[in-house]
């Protein structure tokens, strides 16, 4: 990233590195640059070693654990986390809930909760999608009647990143069927420990459990854990899911992921020549760098014009769309580089590159959450034709 930064920021960008180096474990950041997942654990120390710093909800007020960081700061920072690999401080605690009950949360539920998401004291997941409400997500039907003090939760969230790990899932539910199916919906945070609750995994196609089913069965929620007002929760989701696409864009990712398929292509040989020597490959690489670059202006245009953008809804979904785009790009040309050798894969025999295809394979799904590329090419359509 060349910014024009000034010299407090290159200065911030020189501690953050500097943190990186002194509190990574290297042998977590081996993990991810082979392109594991972080653990559970792995990933609450490592926030709660960025807490201390306010860095790991670097752009929330100081009085909630944060660091008041700018724009600029802030994309320093997830750059240098991205690129290192790090692992980022966990998104559905601090990129997506945590802005919501800053925007629409009461002041008990902000005291609550926002340092324990800040530390990771609390995981949550995002209970959103069902089955028959993904993209046209309002036709959810889980519901929740109010009786007394309580929301009796009944109904079915799929697609539930993290559940496994999770302690809460803040979710949206239907508490009216009156009106536009919009309106009747409510966003609820709800303690996973609660009687009624199933978590069962979805496996997905690298062989990890990422991915869950999410059974709700008259499950009692206590009033106070309503945010914002009864049937006025796609407010929240709309907001909430705006956050979501605008952090999609993943530029240190893509960065680190080029980096490594330039590793690997010096590193490998085909017929007793590298094959970084390909004049093809070269020219391939050459062209996503290019991409990469391309989609790193359009980020920093993205944060540092926040108010215009904020009139132009759709370079979200111009972030959302390219940058998951070219991290699929990434990722075929990684498996493709790794050969033979990235699918051995057997829990007995590890090697450097046993998770590249993997991840190849997870990466399919970039395209897909966080809103599909078909969607965001709708809302890209709606904005270029008024
Ligand atoms: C890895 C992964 C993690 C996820 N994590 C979570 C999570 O933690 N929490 C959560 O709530 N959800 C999560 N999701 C769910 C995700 O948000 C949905 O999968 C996504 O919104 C698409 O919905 P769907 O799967 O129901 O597909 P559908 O909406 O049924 O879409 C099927 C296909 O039709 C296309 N399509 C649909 N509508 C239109 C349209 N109007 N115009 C053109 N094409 C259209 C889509 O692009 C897609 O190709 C996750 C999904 C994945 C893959």
């Amino acid at each position: 990233m060349d910014l024009d930064l000034s010299p407090e920021q290159l200065a911030f960008r020189a501690d953050v590195r500097r943190f990186i180096d002194e509190r990574l474990p290297a042998a977590v950041r081996e993990r991810l640059r082979q392109g594991h997942l972080p653990g559970r654990e792995e990933t609450i120390a490592w926030q709660r070693a960025l807490a201390e710093r306010g860095w790991a909800a670097p752009h929330w007020p100081k009085e909630y654990g944060g660091a008041e960081l700018g724009q600029v700061e802030r994309l320093i920072l997830l750059d240098e986390l991205q690129r290192a690999p790090a692992p980022v401080p966990q998104v559905f605690n601090i990129n997506m809930l945590g802005p919501v009950l800053l925007e629409f949360g009461t002041p008990a539920q902000r005291d609550f909760f926002l340092p324990r998401l800040a530390r990771l004291d609390l995981w949550f997941c995002q209970g959103f999608s069902e089955p028959g409400a993904g993209s046209d997500l309002a036709a959810l039907r889980t519901t929740a009647q109010r009786r007394g003090d309580v929301y009796v939760v009944n109904g079915q969230k799929t697609w539930t990143s993290m559940a496994h790990h999770a302690d809460w899932m803040f979710a949206l539910v239907r508490t009216s069927s009156e009106g536009r199916k919009q309106e009747g919906i409510s966003f609820l945070l709800i303690d996973l420990k609660s009687p009624g609750i199933t978590v069962r995994p979805i496996w997905s196609i690298d062989g990890s459990r990422h991915l869950n089913e999410v059974f709700l069965d008259n499950v009692e929620v206590p009033v106070g854990n309503l945010v914002g007002e009864e049937n006025k929760g796609w407010n929240c989701a709309r907001f909430l899911l705006a956050n979501e696409r605008s952090g999609i864009a993943n530029v240190g990712l893509c960065r680190q992921r080029l980096e490594m398929a330039r590793e690997l292509a010096t590193q490998r040989r085909h017929a007793g020549r590298r094959l970084i020597d390909d004049a093809a490959l070269r020219h391939e690489l050459a062209l996503l760098d290019a991409e990469v670059r391309a989609l790193e202006v359009t980020n920093q245009r993205f944060l540092l014009t926040a108010s215009e953008q904020a009139r132009l809804p759709a370079f979200a979904s111009v972030l959302k769309l390219k940058g998951t785009e070219l991290q699929q790009q990434l990722n075929t040309l990684i498996a493709t580089l790794a050969g033979p050798l990235g699918l051995e894969r057997a829990a007995s025999h590890e090697t450097a590159t046993d998770w590249l295809v993997p991840r190849y394979f997870f990466s399919r799904a970039t395209s897909i959450y966080g809103g599909s590329s078909e969607i965001q090419k709708e809302i890209l359509a709606r904005a270029l034709l008024g």
